[in-house]
């Protein structure tokens, strides 16, 4: 089955059981300044869930568009190193405002899965939040779930808040086993690991409280439903691909990256990530700036920009030296334009944005790629292991050729090299003391609050390297 057609197959599924097919919503949130971009499908009716807006409908359906880049959820590093994980994808979501509640969705969940796409129940397993009992006896009915697949998990992965206060509840996910091969392969490994191998497919709200200011929960006098499914997960498990960027959604996209570099994929490890950063990011910055988001130095555009000069730079890791990424963001335009009619609108605008952009960052890029490769040189000779690129550096290279962070990191997880992010935080952190200054009295609010989300959570991550490898490290 291809992308579109489980796309297709849920929406008429779940009109079949009365809900009404809603079209996605903008990535940039109406309304919503504490969000950066749309992240979920819920996002568009938060509303609706909160009582405060009636609609003529209590079921409803949709494909959302999403990015998770920056903010709360966000994957942009995941990126090419895990299976499973964009910047953008698309969530498919069944909706109930104040109408069905558990034993519904999770019969639709169950039939959709087994019965519409044919997955084997013998794959499956599902998890509840730890105190759900409700929950973990609505699945023991399920007949054709094998014995022993319902596992209880904590706050973490279990328990949904749409913020600190307001609607909140526990969840229940719905995950396959790819086998021992498609994960990390620890003894430990189960359900709620954080590897490839049991696939988060499903996640099913349960919007059943309300929590106040004092964090009590009262319960909701109309609980609701809230679910979200990754399309590009669905797609590349029901086309037996262990990794969404082997799925239809992205062959082409990297049949054509493969076709301008020359590469091929799967022939060469950092190849494979830098085609598959590219095709993702190439989704992303073809549907922000269709979104209306263009790149800048500031809130949702400055994340367009990061994304977009992460892609350029990844072009150049595979030896492309000139523009390309106009030429793979309209083709996933084409792609995409059938789904989403939208894109056909953008296309000259995108183009133009995309062309500008790479022209623009291109000239310095390769400066302060050069900067960067000497200096690592120059470490690695004089350091050896214990070589790691200062934070002030890499902020002279933010600030003199526009290299977002994300680049450093890129380039020192390939060279295996360790850098300090806590140092080039603080001098972030000293600049946008001074610009914050600046700020004072204009008019951007929304903007300031998605640039403070974006430092903020700067300041606090702690890159740790993928598989074991410690790339993070402290000045001394
Ligand atoms: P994971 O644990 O794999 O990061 P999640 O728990 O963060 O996923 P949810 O917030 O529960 O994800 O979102 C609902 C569904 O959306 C997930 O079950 C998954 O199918 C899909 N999804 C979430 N994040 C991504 C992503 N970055 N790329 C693709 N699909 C995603
Ligand atoms: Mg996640
Ligand atoms: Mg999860
Ligand atoms: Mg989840």
């Amino acid at each position: 089955m291809t992308g579109n057609e489980i796309r297709t197959r849920f929406l008429e599924y779940f009109k079949q059981k009365g809900h009404t097919i809603v079209e996605s919503s903008s990535l940039v949130p109406h309304d919503d300044p504490t969000l950066l971009f749309t992240n979920a499908g819920m996002v568009q009716f938060k509303r609706v869930f909160m009582g405060e807006e009636q609609r003529d409908y209590v079921r409803a359906t949709t494909c959302q568009r999403c990015v998770r880049a920056g903010g709360k959820h966000n994957d942009l590093e995941n990126v090419g190193h895990t299976a499973r994980h964009h910047t953008f994808f698309e969530m498919l979501g069944n909706f109930s405002f104040g109408d069905y509640f558990k034993k519904e969705a999770i019969e639709y969940a169950w039939e959709f899965l087994t019965r519409e796409l044919g997955l084997d129940p013998e794959q499956l397993w599902v998890s509840v939040f730890r105190d759900d009992d409700e929950a973990y006896e609505l699945w023991e009915q399920i007949e054709d779930l094998p014995k022993g697949r319902i596992v209880r998990l904590g706050e973490a992965d279990n328990f949904w808040a749409m913020g600190d206060t307001g609607p909140c509840g526990p969840c229940s996910e719905i995950h396959i086993d790819q086998g021992v091969e498609a994960g990390c392969g620890r003894p430990e490994c189960a359900v709620g690991c954080d590897c490839d191998r049991f696939l988060e497919l499903w996640n099913l709200v349960f919007m059943q409280y309300y929590r106040d200011e004092s964090g009590k929960m009262t319960p909701l006098p109309k609980p609701s439903i809230d679910t979200g499914m990754g399309l590009e997960r669905v797609a590349a498990v029901l086309q037996g691909k262990l990794n969404n960027f082997d799925s239809d959604l992205f062959t082409p996209i990297i049949d054509h990256i493969e076709k301008i570099s020359g590469r091929r994929y799967k022939a060469d490890s950092n190849d494979n990530v830098s085609m598959r950063v590219i095709a993702d990011h190439a989704r992303a910055t073809t549907f922000l700036v269709s979104d209306g988001v263009l790149p800048s130095n500031e809130g949702r555009g400055y994340v367009l920009r990061r994304i977009m000069r992460r892609a350029i730079r990844f072009g150049r890791a595979l030896g492309l030296s000139g523009p390309f990424f106009a030429g793979v963001c309209a083709l996933v335009a084409d792609l995409m334009e059938e789904a989403y009619p939208h894109l056909r609108d953008a296309r000259q605008l995108l183009d133009k944005v995309v062309n500008n952009e790479e022209n623009r960052f291109g000239e310095t890029l390769d400066k302060g790629l050069a900067m960067l490769a000497s200096e690592i040189e120059r470490l690695q000779k004089e350091q050896g292991d214990r070589a790691c690129i200062d934070g002030q550096f890499i902020f002279k290279l933010y600030d003199t050729y526009g290299f977002p962070v994300d680049i450093v990191r890129d380039v020192a997880l390939e060279k295996g090299i360790a850098f300090d992010e806590a140092g080039f935080n603080a001098a972030m952190e000293q600049q946008r003391e001074q610009s914050r200054k600046s700020w004072k009295g204009t008019d951007v609010d929304h903007l300031d609050q998605g640039v403070l989300e974006l430092l903020e959570q700067g300041r606090q991550s702690q890159f740790v390297g993928y598989s074991n490898r410690e790339i993070h490290c402290t000045v001394e």
